[in-house]
């Protein structure tokens, strides 16, 4: 059986990415999310091992120390996590797996999975992207200041990502997201390697 693909998707705070991701989640079957771990509290209407593992400082560093992550960062005073063994089973099992995570995890990402896919989604502006986190309502003016500073060197890192997909409208930005985990379970590897097609390759070699 093909390994699956992860998926990795960042983007500035409030463009869009949750919305997207249980988006694409409820659409698309055979791709499933990793819960990340984090040491920020939980905002109104998230339940924790859905939305995060909301886990103290200690054991966070606990995890770091035991090599349990696959990647991490220290973002907005907080830190946050993708478990290393919960991501690394379900791809041995053939599943694709959609990471949500920052800029600096998805570098770290990259090393180990040089094929993994970058997508980064855009704001379709300032004043969107502004509107947006204010209207979430879920950040003080401080946090919120915060975030959108860190928005502008974060949206730098955007070359470094395969794919970049504006969110201006929610059910076109949803479409373009499904098109690139779709054509991505049609290359020509991941066809021939992956049993979905019945004749084995040395069948085509030998008929030549
Ligand atoms: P992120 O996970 O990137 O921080 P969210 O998914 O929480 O962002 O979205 C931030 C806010 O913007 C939410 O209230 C969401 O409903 C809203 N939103 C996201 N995409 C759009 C869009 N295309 N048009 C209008 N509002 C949007
Ligand atoms: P929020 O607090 O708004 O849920 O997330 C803040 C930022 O943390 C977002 O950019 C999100 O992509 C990122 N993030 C969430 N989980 C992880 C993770 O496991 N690792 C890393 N590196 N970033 C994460």
């Amino acid at each position: 059986m093909k390994r699956g693909d992860l998926f990795v998707i960042s983007g500035p705070s409030g463009v869009g990415k949750t919305i997207l991701c249980r988006r694409l989640l409820k659409q698309v079957s055979g791709i499933s999310f990793s819960v990340s771990y984090t040491t920020r509290v939980p905002r109104k209407g998230e339940t924790d091992g859905i939305d995060y593992h909301f886990i103290t400082r200690d054991k966070f560093k606990e995890m770091v120390t035991a090599g349990a992550f696959l990647e991490w960062a220290g973002i907005y005073e907080e830190s946050y996590g993708t478990g290393r063994s919960e991501v690394l089973s379900r791809l041995d099992l053939g599943e694709d797996i959609l990471l949500d995570i920052d800029v600096h995890g998805a570098r770290q990402v990259r090393r180990p999975f040089p094929e993994a896919i970058l997508i980064f989604l855009l704001p379709p502006s300032w004043s969107a992207l502004e509107a947006r986190l204010k209207g979430r309502g879920t950040e003080d003016p401080s946090k919120l200041r915060l975030r959108m500073a860190n928005a502008r060197s974060e949206l730098e890192a955007v070359h470094e990502y395969d794919f970049a997909v504006i969110n201006d409208d929610l059910s076109r930005a949803t479409e373009d997201l499904k098109s690139i985990v779709l054509a991505q379970r049609c290359r020509t590897s991941r066809v021939l390697e992956g049993g979905s097609w019945p004749l084995a390759y040395n069948d085509i070699k030998s008929k030549k």
